[in-house]
């Protein structure tokens, strides 16, 4: 069954490869301690705002959203639409992503989550929603995909649920893993299956292999004689 546990003393041989994976990451870049943010709030905004951009954009717009206070939940929710969009601009896609971001507030509401007001609570309505069913949730709100929805889990809530991004799609398919065109659940599913379930594991797991994409393994002529992973290539791809 996708996402369960291996039982101990029974994992797979593509377990302990990526276990070995993680542990040439680890030896090369140490504990990264993901994700970056104040308030499981502010990581599934950032979630959001990461989509089709790169981090430093995202940082920006953190900073305006901070100092107009719109970390906290209730005042981004009280935001009028030019505001909440100029804030999001340095993070492109800024109506689309002013108007996920008003989606999930609204899922907040409906689950009881905006009453406090405060930003380090307000995921706290997700605590008795069973993984799976969260997942469903937020895959339900309008512009949360997979990923994000992955990354709200993982990094916010503290679920056991692989993000699986485009740096991942393109490691295991240039290992002989997976398929170029996997699914993104095929991907996920990949990890899950063959991993003890451990929010700690996948965590650091996920920020290793975007460590090793940003650094080594570029679109075109990736550096696979500096990347960790290189010693597990059978073929050096090009
Ligand atoms: S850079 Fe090379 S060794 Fe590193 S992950 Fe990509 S394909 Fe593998």
């Amino acid at each position: 069954m996708p996402g369960s546990p291996p039982l101990p003393g029974r994992i797979s041989s593509r377990g302990k490869l990526l276990l070995e994976w993680h542990r040439a990451m680890l030896a090369a870049f140490g504990p990264l301690h993901w994700w970056p943010a104040t308030s499981p709030f502010e990581v599934a905004v950032g979630a959001i705002l990461t989509q089709n951009t790169a981090w430093a954009n995202v940082e920006k717009a953190i900073v305006r959203l901070r100092e107009m206070d719109g970390l906290a939940p209730a005042t981004l929710r009280s935001l009028d639409t030019v505001a909440l969009e100029e804030a999001l601009r340095p993070s492109g896609y800024f109506r689309q992503k002013a108007a996920k971001l008003r989606a999930l507030l609204d899922l907040l509401e409906e689950l009881g989550g905006l009453t406090g007001g405060v930003s380090d609570q307000a995921l706290a309505c997700f605590a008795a929603i069973e993984t799976g069913e969260l997942r469903e949730k937020l895959l339900s709100v309008r512009g949360i995909g997979p990923e994000t929805a992955d990354c709200i889990l993982l990094y916010a809530v503290g679920r056991p649920s692989f993000v699986a991004d485009a740096y991942t799609r393109r490691i295991l398919s240039r290992h002989g893993l997976a398929p170029e065109d996997a699914s993104y659940d095929e991907l996920r599913d990949f990890f899950m299956d063959a991993l003890p379930e451990d929010t700690a594991l996948y965590n650091e797991y996920h920020a290793q292999l975007v460590r090793v994409g940003h650094l080594y393994c570029r679109k075109s002529k990736p550096l696979c004689g500096a990347c960790p992973l290189g010693v597990f290539l059978e073929y050096e791809p090009v």
